[in-house]
C-alpha cells in the first residue's frame, strides 16, 4: 500500500473525518485488520484562516508548500490538501514537490461526471464559491457549471463553516438554513449538491436531499485510497 501524505487541520474537525474515511475504505477494500498508511501534517488553522482573511494567498501557499515538502521528505508518495479552499494554493504545492497532488476537484469532477450532474449546487466557503480556482477548474476539466447561492446565502454558508462547523458546533437551524439554499438553487436548475467544504458532511448528508449529494471529503478519501492501492507503479 502506498503511503499518503495529508495536510490537515483545516479544520481538524474535517481531518478526523478524513482519517475515519481513509481507514474505513481500507478496511472495506482489504478486509481484516487492514488500515490506511497515512502521514499527517496538521497545521494551526488560526494561522491559515488569518492569511485567508487577509487575502495573503502567497503566504498561505508558502505554508502549504512547506507542509507538503515535509511530507514528501518523510516518505509520502502522494499529497492531499484536506480542504477545498486551500486548493487555491495547489500550484504552490506542486511547484514545491515532485510527488502527485491528489486534487479534491478531480475527485469531485469525476463523481459528478459519473452521476451525470452538470449543474450542481456548490456549498462552500466564500473563497471557493466566488473564486475561479474551484468552479473554474470544474468547468474547464469536467464541463460542470456549479451554481452558488446569492451574496446573502454565500455569507450565511461561509459563516456557518468558520463560526460553527470548524469549531465543532452543529446547529439544526444552520442545517435548515443550508437546506433553504439548496432548495433555492434547485429552483434555478441544480441537479446535485456538492458538499464543497470538508466540514459540511458534519451537518448534511445524502439522507437530507433527494438530489445526488457529493461529499468532497469522502470522494477525496476514495481517490486517495485508489492511489494507495493501485497495483501499477
Ligand atoms: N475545510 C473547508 C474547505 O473545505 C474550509 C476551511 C478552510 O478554509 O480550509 O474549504
Amino acid at each position: 500500500m502506498r503511503l499518503l501524505g495529508l495536510i490537515g487541520g483545516m479544520s481538524w474537525e474535517s481531518t478526523t473525518l478524513y482519517y475515519r474515511h481513509l481507514n474505513t475504505i481500507a478496511r472495506d477494500r482489504l478486509g481484516g485488520l487492514h488500515s490506511a498508511r497515512v502521514l499527517l501534517w496538521s497545521v494551526d488553522f488560526a494561522e491559515v484562516a488569518a492569511l485567508q482573511h487577509a487575502g495573503d494567498w502567497a503566504g498561505a501557499g508558502a505554508l502549504m508548500a512547506d507542509a507538503a515538502r515535509r511530507l514528501q521528505d518523510a516518505g509520502a508518495e502522494a499529497l492531499m490538501i484536506g480542504t477545498n479552499t486551500m486548493h487555491k494554493t495547489a500550484d504552490a504545492v506542486r511547484a514545491a514537490t515532485s510527488i502527485p497532488l491528489l486534487h479534491i476537484a478531480d475527485a469531485t469532477g469525476r463523481a459528478l461526471a459519473a452521476a451525470g450532474s452538470s449543474s450542481p449546487a456548490l456549498l462552500a466557503t466564500r473563497y471557493t464559491m466566488e473564486q475561479d480556482f474551484y468552479r473554474g477548474y470544474l468547468s474547464r476539466h469536467y464541463g460542470v457549471d456549479a451554481l452558488v447561492p446569492d451574496a446573502t446565502g454565500r455569507e450565511s454558508v461561509h459563516r456557518i463553516i468558520y463560526e460553527e462547523l470548524c469549531r465543532g458546533i452543529v446547529r439544526p437551524e444552520s442545517k435548515a438554513a443550508i437546506l433553504d439554499e439548496v432548495a433555492r438553487l434547485r429552483e434555478h436548475g441544480a441537479d446535485g449538491v456538492i458538499l464543497g467544504c470538508t466540514e459540511i458532511g458534519m451537518i448534511l448528508s445524502q439522507a437530507d436531499s433527494d438530489l445526488p449529494v457529493f461529499d468532497t471529503t469522502h470522494l477525496h478519501a476514495e481517490m486517495a485510497m485508489d492511489f494507495a492501492l493501485a497495483t501499477s507503479r
